[in-house]
């Protein structure tokens, strides 16, 4: 007796909820430091340009120039930094294009 194959469920069989349509729209928006009161804090780190390690990121700016001090005493021969600075920014809605 001759086997028949199984058939198998067709993809489009399983799926069969109604298309939406969806309609999408373009904005401008303006991105600009954020100065607001909420606004993330600015952060501010230093990193040895020898070594590369990094000092404790802070949101005073001399607290984390301080790191630099204290690494050049153990290590005399680091003599240069980087600073990272992180800055919020705020994108703006702007007109409907
Ligand atoms: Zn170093």
């Amino acid at each position: 007796m001759p086997v028949q194959p199984k058939e198998e469920p067709s993809p489009n069989t399983a799926c069969q909820l109604p298309r939406t349509k969806r309609r999408f729209r373009f904005r401008e928006y303006t991105v600009t430091p954020d100065t607001a009161p909420e606004a993330e804090p600015r952060v501010y780190a230093m990193q040895c340009g020898v070594c590369s390690k990094s000092g404790p990121t802070s949101t005073d700016a001399e607290k984390a120039h301080g790191w630099v001090a204290a690494h050049l005493h153990s290590q005399p021969g680091h003599l240069t930094y980087s600073e990272h600075v992180t800055l919020p920014y705020r994108a703006i809605p702007g007109r409907w294009l």
